[in-house]
This record gives C-alpha cells, structure tokens and sequence, in this order.
C-alpha cells in the first residue's frame, strides 16, 4: 500500500495525531460516514464542474481549456507534470490541476488565466466547496462572478458576505503558493460553495500567515507523539487504536477532551486518577463520578422544573440550507415530520408548519385541561436556531409558521 508521505490540506485541520496514525495504519480504511462525505462532495464537484464554462461567447476571446482528469489524481506526482505543462501552453482553463513538492499537495479544480496574453498572464485558483462560502447581506459586498462565466467575465461586487472556513483557505493558499513559487500568482483565489452558480473572490495573500503556522505544526519534529481526545474522536477512523493508548495512560483527555484539561495539565495533572487524587472539589468530584460511571451529579440543592406535559423537540437539518425533519417525543412515542424535498422550498415550510401547528395544538390542549405544559430541545444552534431560522423564512408566506 503507498503511503502518501505529503500533506494535505485536511491534514492541516483538527487533531494532528490523525496525520501519524495515517502514516503508520494506511490499512485503516475510511469510516462509513467519511466515505458519504466524500461522495457527497465528488457530487458537488461534478456538479460545479459541469458549470464551468466549455467555450468562449467571443470570438475575440482567446478559450483554450485543458481538462487533465478528475480529482483527486491517481497519480498526483505525474498529474503535478501534466499542470505544469498545460500551464507552459497558456491554456486559458485548466480543470483538475495538482501542485506538489516535497512537503504537501495540493489538487485544484480549475485554474483561470488572467491576463490578454501568454505573456503577462497569471492564474487564479477555483476551488470546489461543499461549505455556504458566503450568504446575501444588504451592506457588505464581496466580488463574484456566475461559474459559467469564470475567465469570461469580470467579477462584479455582489451583496454578499464571506463566510470563511478554514479548510477552504488551506486549499486556497496552497494552490496560491504553488503558483507563486511559478511566478504565475494572480494574488486572488475563487470559492464555489453551496450556492453553485456563483464564484466569489479572495485575497489570497492574507491565508498565507495561517498556512505557514498550519505547515510548521506538522514537521515531522512538532507532531505530536500519543493521541488526546478530542470531539472529532467520536467520528475518526483511528479511534479503536487510540482508544486502549489513551485507557492505558488515563489520559485527562477521557474526562475532559480538547482544551478543557489545559490548566491541570499546566499544574503536572495528566490523568484522570490524578484529577480525582489532587482533590480539587467539584472538578475531582466530577472526574470521580465519570469514573463511576454516574451520569448526573447533584451539585448543591437542585429542584428540576416538571410541566404536566412534557414534549421533547428534535430536529436534524443538512448544512446551513434547511431542516428537513422535526420530531416531538411525547408520552413514550416519537412523532415524525419529515419532507425529503429540495430545502428552502414549500415542502419545507409546510412541514415546519405541520410541526408547528401539532405543537401548539398539544400545548393548547394542556391548557384548556388546566394542565402546565413544556417543551424542551437539546441545542440553542440546532433545534431553537431552526426554530427561528424556519420562523424567519417561511412565515411571511406559509400558513401555520409562527
Ligand atoms: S481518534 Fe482522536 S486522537 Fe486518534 S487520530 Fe483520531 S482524532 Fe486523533
């Protein structure tokens, strides 16, 4: 099996340890739900690549495109060639780029000339996201152009706000950095995200300081040496190696992951064991109790408020663009309300509805039979932010939204 030996912009993200754990089990295969992931994405790549412009509207208008194969690249060294030569002709497209060197990779989706001629020519990175890389505000404004039209048109300010996700801006800066080291850096990268049709600008110089911290913590001397859990544990490939590392050395991370044992490891604490032995009151009778396997822990006199009825709200929502299923757990038994329709459409918001109006319906009831009457949900960013979002979308036109 090769074991790819560079780094990638993933690798640059989240827990450090995973990179080690791929170097030395590249057996490991990927989990189920990073395999959806990634098909997921390959989708929206197919999907904007299909929008990407196939010819000129000019004959004045010089369009040569190169399409060097899909991402990513079987073989990234020979594809990093294959660039470098569609580069050499002063193609006007290139889609399915790779920059490499010793230390990373990096795979573009399409490279854009800048520039009239060969001469004065320079390339602008365009990366494919499946995050929302910038949502419709009334006072800000950032340059964009339709993804058919990138390379034909120039960009024009749009009433729109970045939303910058760190992944994105890795990719960006690489490719910005490869083609510097070329000498062909516009200085400006594209981002095509959620809202496929349109591509919208950035100034790449300005990733460049994070991406030179992100490269420095991975030299092989600052990887870390033992894993530490952290959130993204629950859904990595690694864990049922890491898992018994971190059980043998009762790593404080078990009981407190990420940063939370930051401070009891800046005083020598670095177990769980030793946590509960410094007895340091509530934080060691919290880690004593976790050890015990005691889910909730009295902290002083606690009076939980009951209602005669009770409904526990649920909801799952894809991305940032909808929710496409609201729940009530009543009374031992789960009610659905679910559209599996395009989201933001009617059937959204006729499902909110629905939802909405069987909720109030049951808190009436309540009422109207003297009883008190709750409802309780799990998240303030999920089920109460989709409560308002839906709200804030649907209610001028939708019966029943609140
Ligand atoms: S299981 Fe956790 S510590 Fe281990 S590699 Fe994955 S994210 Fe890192």
């Amino acid at each position: 099996m090769r074991v790819e030996k560079q780094v990638r912009a993933s690798d640059l993200v989240g827990c450090r340890y995973r990179l080690v754990q791929r170097r030395t089990h590249p057996e490991v295969p990927r989990t189920d739900a990073a395999q959806a992931r990634a098909a997921r994405y390959d989708a929206a790549r197919e999907a904007v690549w299909e929008k990407f412009p196939r010819k000129s509207d000019s004959r004045r208008r010089v369009f040569r495109r190169i399409d060097l194969g899909p991402l990513p690249a079987e073989d990234p060294w020979l594809r990093s060639l294959e660039t470098l030569e569609a580069l050499a002709t002063g193609a006007t497209h290139i889609t399915g780029a790779v920059f490499t060197n010793e230390k990373w990779l990096v795979g573009v989706d399409m490279l854009v000339r800048e520039g009239a001629s060969t001469s004065e020519s320079s390339y602008t990175p365009v990366m494919v996201s499946t995050h929302r890389v910038a949502r419709k505000h009334d006072s800000v404004k950032i340059l964009g152009v339709p993804t058919h039209r990138l390379g034909l048109s120039e960009p024009l300010e749009l009433g729109y706000k970045p939303r910058h996700h760190v992944l994105d801006g890795y990719h960006l800066a690489m490719a910005a950095r490869a083609l510097e080291d070329l000498g062909l850096n516009s200085g400006r990268g594209a981002l095509v995200g959620q809202d496929q049709s349109l591509a919208f600008y950035s100034d790449t110089a300005s990733y460049q300081p994070a991406l030179d911290a992100a490269l420095a913590a991975v030299e092989p001397a600052n990887l870390p040496t033992q894993p530490r859990r952290v959130k993204e544990c629950a859904s990595c490939r690694f864990w049922p190696l890491c898992e018994p590392e971190l059980k043998a050395m009762d790593d404080i991370s078990l009981f407190l992951p990420g940063d939370r044992a930051r401070a009891y490891r800046e005083d020598g604490i670095n177990t769980v064991q030793g946590l509960i032995d410094a007895s340091l009151g509530l934080p060691s009778q919290l880690a004593s109790a976790w050890r015990d396997g005691t889910v909730l822990l009295a902290h002083g006199d606690i009076t939980m408020p009951r209602a005669d009825v009770e409904i526990d709200v649920d909801m799952e929502a894809y991305m940032d663009q909808g929710a496409y299923l609201w729940g009530a757990w009543m009374d031992g038994t789960y009610y659905d309300f679910v559209t599996w329709e395009k989201l933001g459409s009617k059937a959204e918001a006729h499902n909110f509805a629905d939802f909405w109006t069987w909720l109030m319906e049951r808190r009436d009831e309540a009422h109207a039979a003297g009883k008190t009457f709750a409802a309780y949900c799990y998240s303030a960013h999920g089920e109460n932010h989709w409560m308002r979002m839906s709200a804030q979308r649907f209610h001028e036109h939708t019966p029943g939204v609140p």
